[in-house]
């Protein structure tokens, strides 16, 4: 008589946080994992997944993305982005204001299998319109405190970008105020940085730093635009490194605009630790330039990073930068959300937000994914043949 719900087999179960590194099953039964441990006795699994020669990580939990579609057409599906990509949390970097938060537990996390947390947009109505502050009558702080307080349990910190012309309008009063608010509910802050095209000097990244405490994130860390943990002279800034003591965290959050391969190099070679590797995906990234959490986290590959590590920066790390107890880890008794990963060797080509080229000879894909215990197939991929990208074009 089976009695568990799910068994996956074999496969090389990678939980960087448990420091377990292994061929073994896991056996699901009620949406929790119940068991890790070789040679579990396939007949008392109702339904199996071969995991041989695959990965079995933690589920993938993808810090940064815009997954309001269906409400905002710049943002992508949330399943599409999520379970149908190998990924099964999701953080929504602030799509929805207090005017527009409602539609996520209206219309979109009850309609979607992918774990969704919000963080809530200081602006008004999020990103609906661009800028998201075009006016000071487009934040109302009142408002945000009366939205996480109607919608506590379910927004997971405040987000706020550190652009024009909102900056004009505010100053560094708009950082202060959201900082407050959020620690006040015991929140933290997503700070936006590094797009200040019109600001040459780096005087304003210092003291966006200065003003962030233990477990804030400033998101686009690797940014190729002024305004990020970059000085002119490409050092990362001491305040950046004295933040990371206090406890400051820092998201690569890729987007189409936001990341570049050499200011990532520069940063981490000076040893600015990062927390998590996410997309930052919209619906124009979904079709260029990020396309999958799988293909960027293949590029941390291609850049030199252990499998082990860029596992870490995915699952476990953006977990605790989300402050989700019980995701980024597979733990008997936890919920069963599984990312079951092919690593397939080849030759390919990814290119940043700039333009430059890195080459890639191994690419992660998912096989299948499990959240909460259901068992989901991979979509169709995001290019025109599927998940593997356009083959490595020579220069
Ligand atoms: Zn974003």
């Amino acid at each position: 008589m089976p009695d568990l719900d799910l068994l996956v087999t074999a496969g090389r179960v990678l939980d960087p946080a448990r420091e377990l590194d292994r061929v073994a099953d896991v056996a699901v039964r009620e949406g929790r994992i119940v068991e890790i441990s070789p040679g579990i006795d396939r007949a008392r699994a109702r339904q199996l997944v071969d995991a041989s020669g695959a990965i079995v990580a933690p589920g993938i939990v993808d810090l940064h993305t815009h997954v309001l579609g269906g409400v905002l057409d710049s943002c992508a599906d949330a399943d599409e982005v999520g379970v149908a990509s190998g990924v099964t949390t999701v953080i929504d970097a602030g799509s929805a204001g207090p005017s527009t938060i409602g539609a996520f537990p209206r219309w979109i996390i009850p309609n979607r299998r992918t774990r969704i947390v919000p963080f809530l947009h200081i602006a008004q109505t999020g990103l609906a319109t661009r800028p998201d502050v075009a006016a000071a009558s487009d934040i109302d702080f009142d408002l945000v405190e009366r939205a996480l307080a109607e919608h506590e349990g379910l927004i997971g910190g405040l987000k706020l970008r550190m652009v024009n012309p909102a900056l004009r309008i505010f100053g560094l009063e708009m950082l202060r105020r959201a900082t407050q608010i959020a620690h006040d509910a015991g929140l933290p802050v997503m700070v936006h940085v590094g797009d200040l095209l019109d600001q040459a000097d780096d005087e304003l990244g210092r003291q966006t730093l200065e003003l962030l405490g233990p477990g804030d994130i400033v998101t686009h860390v690797f940014t190729p635009h002024p305004g990020g943990v970059l000085d002119a002279r490409g050092r990362v800034l001491p305040e950046a490194f004295a933040a990371s003591e206090r406890g400051v965290l820092f998201d690569a959050a890729h987007g189409r605009q936001n990341l570049s391969f050499a200011v990532l190099r520069a940063v981490t070679d000076q040893g600015l630790p990062l927390t998590a590797i996410s997309t930052d995906i919209s619906a124009a990234g979904r079709r260029a330039v990020v396309f999958t959490m799988t293909e960027v986290m293949s590029r941390y590959l291609g850049l030199g990073f252990e499998l082990r590590e860029v596992i870490e920066l995915s699952t476990a790390k953006p977990a605790a930068a989300a402050r989700l107890a019980d995701a980024g880890s597979l733990l008997a008794g936890g919920v069963a959300d599984i990312s079951i990963l092919d690593i397939i060797p080849g030759r390919w080509e990814a290119q940043d937000a700039v333009g430059a080229r890195l080459p890639l000879d191994r690419l992660i894909v998912p096989r299948a994914t499990v959240r909460a215990g259901e068992l989901i197939a991979p979509g169709p991929g995001p290019h025109p043949q599927g998940w593997l990208p356009d083959s490595f074009r020579a220069s």
